[in-house]
């Protein structure tokens, strides 16, 4: 037993999440009485905080507003705010001057990490979940990890994504998932690789393609793609309504047709789909490269990759033109399939646990409003999941725009202590998440 105590909440993974959640833990615990605080651990497998730490490109922008940070939409006078941090860090009167409502990627790493540093007292890094067994005769939960085991009233999974390569394709040492690009890239000296190859046409293939060809000035960068060409990202001010708080209230209580109907409609808000400004910059960088006769940005549109050799040196791999089935052979120094995420199988996860979560027909797991998965009665213990809930909360649950009010509904649910009546809407399913 890693220590005798009995928590409210062990919260297992601490990305932006159980971060969020951590915080409004210590929020409600300010203001609570004595007897109705809630104690709260989290079990992180990183040695520290560290939010896609291979994909902080210098240049790379948030893809939701400062004002969706971890606490705002819930608590807009709360000192952990994105405001609060540039205060902190004397660069307020510098960010308003900015004028982006869309920082830096590592600017808001850091200011995850800044407030992650706050809360460091709730927080077991380097501690792996390896599973979750019911104690108590199921009023508790047990959490092993590699390193003890934490017992609890209530868990939060926050486990986030994992990367998402084509079936076919096994990793290797020259074959890579976007995921990583920053630390495997960092192998090559800046003017060594010929040719890298960058299959997929969502906001990470273009992130890669751009970082590649700007980091790699003698280097051809080859975009493989099936589409024409990338497509904008909605972010239109109508559009982005589909993020907001009461829009999970409406989806949550949706018919399940229209549940899909909305999904389809504004997936393109998400998925397989490039900020503007990228598909222009690169666009432009295309066309210079035509004009001065250096072309070292090609677009193999309409295209797929029909073989993969790998070799310890790099891969060859054969690409087909779809519209003519014209074939071509090119040699990379890499390859990175920017090919999409899917969440972590939380079954995995849960081990023993996870035959007492009940599952619809499609075998996805019953989740109610308040994101505490629906279990047997035997099971009195409670299971919150925060991300992988897109068939019942729709399109924000593996996004950061919720985790700020979902993480005060989850505390005011743990603080409630009821189980409450169960949805009446299944959820439906949902194909494997594409890039974003
Ligand atoms: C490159 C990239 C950029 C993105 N940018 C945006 C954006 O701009 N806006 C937006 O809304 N969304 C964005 N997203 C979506 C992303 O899912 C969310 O930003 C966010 O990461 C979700 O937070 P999370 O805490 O649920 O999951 P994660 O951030 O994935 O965190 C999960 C944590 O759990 C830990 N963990 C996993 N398994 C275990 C275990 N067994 N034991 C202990 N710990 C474990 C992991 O180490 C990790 O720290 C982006 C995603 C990527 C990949």
């Amino acid at each position: 037993m890693q220590d005798n105590d009995v928590y409210d909440l062990v919260g297992i993974g601490f990305g932006p999440s159980n971060l969020a959640l951590a915080i409004a833990v210590e929020e409600h615990n300010a203001r609570a009485a004595a007897t109705d605080r809630v104690r709260a651990i989290f079990l992180e497998k990183q040695d520290d905080f560290g939010w896609h730490r291979g994909m902080l490109f210098e240049d790379a922008t948030m893809q939701v507003s400062f004002l969706k940070d971890l606490v705002t939409m819930r608590n807009p006078a709360s000192d952990f705010s994105f405001v609060s941090y540039l205060h902190a860090h004397d660069r307020l009167a510098d960010f308003i001057n900015y004028k982006s409502m869309y920082p830096l990627r590592v600017e808001f790493h850091d200011y995850m990490a800044w407030a992650a540093t706050r809360v460091r007292d709730q927080v077991r890094y380097g501690h792996t979940v390896t599973d979750v067994r019911p104690a108590a005769g199921g009023e508790m939960l047990d959490v092993i990890t590699d390193r003890g085991h934490f017992r609890a009233r209530n868990i939060s999974v926050a486990v986030g994504l994992e990367s998402s390569l084509p079936p076919e394709i096994q990793p290797a040492e020259r074959v890579w998932h976007n995921l990583d690009i920053l630390h495997r890239a960092a192998t090559f000296d800046v003017a060594a690789p010929r040719r890298f190859i960058v299959v997929g046409a969502g906001q990470s293939a273009a992130e890669s393609v751009s970082f590649l060809h700007e980091r790699y000035p003698t280097a051809e960068v080859c975009s493989v793609f099936f589409r024409y060409g990338y497509s904008p990202a909605d972010d239109s001010n109508f559009a982005n309504g589909i993020f907001d708080p009461q829009a999970v209230d409406l989806y949550f209580d949706a018919p399940e047709d229209v549940k899909r109907m909305l999904f389809d409609y504004h997936r393109n808000t998400n998925y397989s789909v490039v900020d503007g400004e990228l598909i222009t910059d690169l666009y432009r960088r295309a066309y210079r490269e035509k004009v001065l006769g250096r072309t070292r940005l090609r677009m193999l549109n309409a295209s797929r990759i029909t073989d993969l050799a790998p070799r310890p040196d790099g891969v060859t791999a054969e690409v087909e033109h779809l519209p003519t089935g014209d074939r071509t052979s090119l040699e990379a120094d890499a390859i990175v399939y920017a090919t999409g995420y899917r969440p972590v199988d939380v079954s995995r996860l849960l081990g023993a646990a996870a035959p007492l979560c009940h599952r619809d027909e499609e075998n996805l797991l019953r989740v109610r409003r308040d994101y505490r998965i629906v279990t047997d009665d035997s099971l009195r213990a409670g299971i919150y999941l925060q991300g992988g809930t897109e068939h019942a909360h729709g399109i924000t649950s593996t996004l950061l725009s919720a985790v700020a009010v979902r993480s005060g509904e989850i505390v005011a649910s743990i603080a409630a202590g009821e189980r409450g009546p169960v949805p009446e809407t299944l959820p439906r399913p949902l194909a494997m998440i594409g890039d974003r």
